[in-house]
C-alpha cells in the first residue's frame, strides 16, 4: 500500500561506512546500498524505523515532521564541509 505520509528517514551525510546492517533489516527492500552512498526509495520506505535502529552510527534519523521540513543547511549535503 503506497505510503500516505512524507518520507521521514533522514540520511546524515558523511556519517555511513557502508556495513549494510540497514538493508538487512529492512522489510521492503527501500534501501539501496552503492560503493560510497546509500539511498532511500522514497515510495518502497513505509518509515517503520528499522533501519534507524540497526544502524550502529546514527545515520539515519527519524523525522516525524518529514525530512523536506528539516532546514536547508541540514538537508543538503553540499551545504556541509568536505569530510576529507
Ligand atoms: S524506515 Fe523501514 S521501510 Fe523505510 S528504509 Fe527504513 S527499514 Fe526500510
Ligand atoms: S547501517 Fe548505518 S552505517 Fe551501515 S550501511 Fe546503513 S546507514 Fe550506513
Amino acid at each position: 500500500m503506497p505510503r500516505t505520509t512524507p518520507l521521514m528517514i533522514y540520511i546524515v551525510p558523511g556519517k555511513c561506512d557502508f556495513c549494510g546492517c540497514c538493508v538487512g533489516v529492512c522489510p521492503e527492500d527501500a534501501i539501496e546500498l552503492l560503493e560510497s552512498e546509500i539511498k532511500i526509495i522514497d515510495e518502497r520506505c513505509t518509515n517503520c524505523r528499522k533501519c534507524v535502529w540497526a544502524c550502529p552510527w546514527e545515520v539515519l534519523e527519524f523525522h516525524k515532521e518529514g525530512i523536506g521540513q528539516l532546514p536547508k543547511e541540514v538537508s543538503l549535503p553540499q551545504a556541509l564541509p568536505p569530510s576529507f
